[in-house]
């Protein structure tokens, strides 16, 4: 089947149907080299060439994956190293179609692309994995939350808000701090402000809308943040991730530890509203739903329709990688183990350090150190950026994530030996 759809691909590939000009610039073709019909599994456009995409290449590789990328620019972490890119803008349907035109399936590397957009390439008769009803769970906060609440999944108290005062009146009811969130657009922290009084409301009211739509949300007390990684096929068959415990600061995650320091009661949990949201949405490839543990129990803080930042530690940690069985999903391949390959797996990122210096400059100090994998992500150096993770596999978490630090803190200069 694959090989009859790139017959027909390679026909279409004259100049003019690569080019769609529109506004008298035409999304841009970079193939580096020419690559022929019997080398060709399957061919996989991904919108997007951050530092998912390029973990992704990888896998692609072994598994004889054609995998083409819609990037911005070629500076692009995952552009700089690919063979197969298109320089476009996720914005235009124009770029959106002609990318999709060149592929057998279509799936991505972020949440940003427009539902409206989505549903265009789908009516075009494009094959989008995960499909557009699917992504909008994660693209849209209120819908995922309204869809999940009225499904009676445990949820922080929310609401949707257009004025400071519903704020304040949500306040009232569910009691201060508050959590105020954009409902599309936010990561890394970005678009999630927490409010302790109307005044900090008041103050804060112009920046939140201009993040677009918005819903609050009850604080939650936190014990431990946990996320759980399925990677499910069109037809639902799924396999699923040993819990990953995530520890955040500022919004950001810094540190996985597989597993997660929870009761095999809490893990069973987890794992099963994790199984049981990926067949609400109707995920095809991998998803990442991350969880706050409270003592009352699990809540849902968000999910994602994608390889996701809580999965890294599956490159070297699990038998098959998030980024190879989100490869295989997508595809309707047979998945791959889930299975852990030590008794402990740790990640840790590497963020840009206040100094400005590339990690890469201290790259060697790192690779000294014996069984740290190091993943730096071509990413220009800014403070507080993530560019990088390092991952330790052990017998033991606690020495794990304590060789895990230090290999992270030679990267960033925050240790020297
Ligand atoms: P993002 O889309 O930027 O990842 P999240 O909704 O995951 O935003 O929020 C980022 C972090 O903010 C979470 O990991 C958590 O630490 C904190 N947070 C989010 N929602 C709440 C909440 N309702 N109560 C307490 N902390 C929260």
């Amino acid at each position: 089947m694959y090989r009859d759809c790139y017959a027909a691909w390679m026909a279409s590939q004259s100049p003019s149907a690569t080019a769609a000009v529109v506004d008298g610039r035409a999304p841009r073709m970079r193939h580096a080299i020419s690559t022929t019909e019997d080398s060709v599994a399957a061919r996989v456009g991904m919108v997007g060439a951050g530092q998912l995409a390029r973990m992704s290449l990888a896998p692609a590789t072994a598994l004889g994956i054609d995998l083409h990328l819609l990037a911005e620019a070629d500076s692009d972490s995952a552009a700089q190293i690919a063979r197969r890119v298109t320089i476009g803008d996720h914005r235009r349907p124009d770029d959106l179609l002609a990318f999709a035109k060149g592929v057998d399936v279509v799936t991505f590397d972020h949440e940003l692309v427009a539902p409206e957009h989505l549903e265009a390439l789908a009516a075009e008769g494009h094959v989008l994995r995960p499909a557009p009803a699917s992504k909008r769970f994660a693209q849209d906060k209120r819908h995922q939350r309204e869809r999940l609440g009225a499904l009676g999944l445990p949820l922080p108290a929310f609401a949707t808000v257009a004025a400071a005062t519903e704020v304040e009146h949500f306040a009232e009811a569910n009691g201060w701090p508050v959590v105020v969130k954009a409902a599309r657009g936010g990561y890394d922290g970005r678009g999630v402000w927490v409010m302790d009084s109307s005044a900090e409301v008041a103050a804060r009211w112009p920046e939140c809308t201009a993040a677009g739509a918005l819903l609050v949300e009850a604080f939650v007390t936190i014990e431990r943040e946990l996320a759980v990684l399925v990677a499910r096929r069109p037809g639902g068959q799924a396999a699923v991730y040993l819990i990953t415990e995530t520890v955040q600061a500022d919004g950001i995650c810094h540190e996985l530890l597989v597993p997660a320091r929870v009761t095999p009661g809490r893990a069973a949990e987890a794992t099963e509203l994790g199984l049981r949201i990926a067949e609400i949405v109707d995920v095809a490839g991998v998803m990442a739903v991350e969880l706050f543990e409270t003592t009352d129990g699990l809540v849902i803080n968000e999910l994602a329709c994608r390889p996701h930042n809580s999965g890294h530690w599956t490159i070297e940690g699990a038998a098959t990688s998030q980024f190879a069985n989100h490869l295989r999903a997508v595809l309707d391949w047979p998945l791959g183990s889930t299975a852990l390959m030590a008794d402990a797996a740790v990640t840790v990122n590497v963020l840009g350090p206040p100094d400005g210096v590339d990690p890469r400059d201290r790259l060697p100090a790192a690779l000294a150190l014996d069984g740290v994998s190091v993943h730096l992500y071509g990413k220009a150096a800014r403070p507080g950026r993530k560019l990088g993770h390092v991952t330790v596999l052990g017998d033991d978490l606690a020495d794990a994530l304590s060789r895990a630090r230090h290999a992270a803190a030679l990267l960033t200069g925050e240790a020297t030996s």
